[in-house]
C-alpha cells in the first residue's frame, strides 16, 4: 500500500468499478475454544468469522466476538491498534519496548534465571506475522514458531571473520591479584579471550575453571544427536560435577556476563544458531527443558524443518509437520519459508508498527486477521 495512488491509478485502469484508497478490509477468523496456542489452518468448525472495513484508525477488541471501536477510550480486551497515516495503515505493536525499558526487562530476566525463576513474558498480546510459501528474512534475536514450538534465533553466522570481531570486544576482565588455577588443566595462565571463572558453588582450589575448559567440557556433556547439516544439543539441568549445584542458563563472572548456550557455538561456518525453551509442559525430546539447534550451510543452502525423517532439521511435536519449513541461504542471508504446515509457521513482529499490506496475515491471541 506505500503507492496506493499508483495501484488505483493501476487498478482503475484494469476495474470498471473504482477502487476507494483510504478503504481496508479486514477478516477475522477467531477460535471460540483455547486450543493450546494452535491454529489448525485445515480446520474451520467452531471459528467465528467477521469482516469489517475500515476507513479510519481504531482497534479490534473482544475475545470471541470481535468488534470495530474507533474512539479513543479506555480498551479492555485490545486484540490490535491500528493507525491511518498517509493513507497507509500500520498495527501497532503493544509489546515495543524502547531501549531503556528493554535493559531494565533484561537485567530481571538475568536476575530471576540466577535465582532459577521464570519470568512471565505475557505483556499484553504478542502479534505473530503468519509466514506464507514467500517467505521472510531472519534477524538475530527473531522469534520463530512451528506450531507451538518457539525458537529465538540466537546467532548468524555466515563468515568467520564478522565472529572474529565481535568477539575482540566481547568479554572484560578484572585485574584480581590472587594465586587461581583452573580445576581443569591445572594451570593459572588467563587471558581475556579464556578467562578463569567461576559459575558455580565451589570454592577454595576448585573455585575457577578455564572459559576453553568449560567449554569443552559442555560440548561433551551436550551433544545429543547430529546430523549431517545440524547439531541439536539439549538439555534439562546442567549441575557442577562437584558441587551439584545448577549452571544457570546466564552467569556472572568477574563483572562479565556468560551464556551457557553461547559458550556451545560450533567452529565452522555458515551457520545459523537457534535456542528453545520448553515452556507450559509441552512434551518435547523426552523433557528436556532447553536446548539449541545449530544449522549448518556448509554442504548445502537449504535446509527442511520437520517432523519427518527425511527432514534435515527434526522437531519432534505433535504440531510440527511432517515437511514444516524450510530456511534457505540467499546473497548471504538467511529467509525461512512455510510449506503449507498445518498449524502454521510464525514470526514474532518485534518493531514498534509495521506497515500492513493487501494480502497480510497476523495472529494474535485466538484471533487470525487478514487484511485486503
Ligand atoms: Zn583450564
Ligand atoms: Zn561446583
Amino acid at each position: 500500500m506505500g503507492n496506493c495512488q499508483g495501484q488505483c491509478y493501476q487498478k482503475s485502469l484494469s476495474q470498471t468499478n473504482s477502487v476507494d484508497c483510504g478503504k481496508l478490509m479486514i477478516l477475522v477468523k477467531t477460535w471460540q475454544k483455547e486450543a493450546f496456542s494452535l491454529f489448525d489452518y485445515e480446520n474451520a468448525a467452531n471459528v467465528q468469522e467477521q469482516k469489517f472495513t475500515i476507513n479510519s484508525e481504531g482497534y479490534l477488541r473482544g475475545r470471541n466476538q470481535i468488534e470495530w471501536i474507533e474512539n479513543d477510550s479506555i480498551i479492555k480486551d485490545e486484540v490490535c491498534k491500528i493507525k491511518k497515516k498517509n493513507e497507509n495503515y500500520f498495527i501497532v505493536n503493544p509489546n515495543f519496548q524502547n531501549v531503556d525499558k528493554m535493559q531494565v526487562i533484561q537485567e530481571k530476566e538475568e536476575f530471576h534465571t540466577l535465582v532459577n525463576k521464570t519470568v512471565s513474558d505475557n505483556i499484553g498480546n504478542k502479534i505473530w506475522k503468519v509466514i506464507h510459501e514467500n517467505g521472510i528474512l531472519l534477524e538475530e534475536g527473531d522469534v520463530i514458531k512451528l506450531g507451538r514450538v518457539k525458537f529465538t534465533i540466537r546467532q548468524i553466522a555466515l563468515d568467520i571473520k564478522s565472529q572474529e570481531q565481535r568477539s575482540e570486544c566481547e568479554s572484560s576482565l578484572s585485574n584480581e591479584s590472587e594465586q587461581i588455577m583452573c580445576r581443569i588443566c591445572c594451570s593459572s595462565q588467563k587471558s581475556l579471550k579464556n578467562p578463569l571463572l567461576n559459575p558455580c558453588k565451589c570454592c577454595g582450589s576448585i573455585k575457577y575453571i578455564h572459559l576453553e575448559c568449560l567449554k569443552t567440557w559442555l560440548r561433551m556433556k551436550l551433544e545429543n544427536r547430529q546430523s549431517e547439516n545440524c547439531i541439536v544439543y539439549l538439555w534439562k539441568n546442567l549441575e557442577c560435577e562437584l558441587c551439584k549445584f545448577n549452571y544457570p542458563p546466564k552467569f556472572k563472572s568477574d563483572d562479565a556476563y556468560y551464556d551457557l548456550i553461547e559458550l556451545s557455538k560450533p567452529n565452522d561456518y555458515p551457520y545459523l544458531m537457534m535456542e528453545f525453551t520448553n515452556k507450559q509442559g509441552q512434551q518435547l525430546e523426552c523433557n528436556k527443558s532447553s536446548g539449541i539447534y545449530i544449522l549448518k550451510f556448509s554442504n548445502v543452502l537449504e535446509l527442511k524443518v520437520g517432523r519427518s525423517n527425511e527432514t534435515d532439521i527434526r522437531v519432534n511435536d505433535i504440531s510440527v509437520s511432517r515437511n514444516h519449513a524450510r530456511f534457505q541461504v540467499q546473497d548471504k542471508k538467511v529467509y525461512l519459508f512455510d510449506n503449507h504446515s498445518k498449524f502454521g509457521t510464525l514470526h514474532l513482529i518485534r518493531s514498534e508498527k509495521i506497515q500492513i499490506q493487501r494480502g497480510m496475515e497476523i495472529q494474535v491471541g485466538r484471533s487470525l486477521i487478514s487484511f485486503q
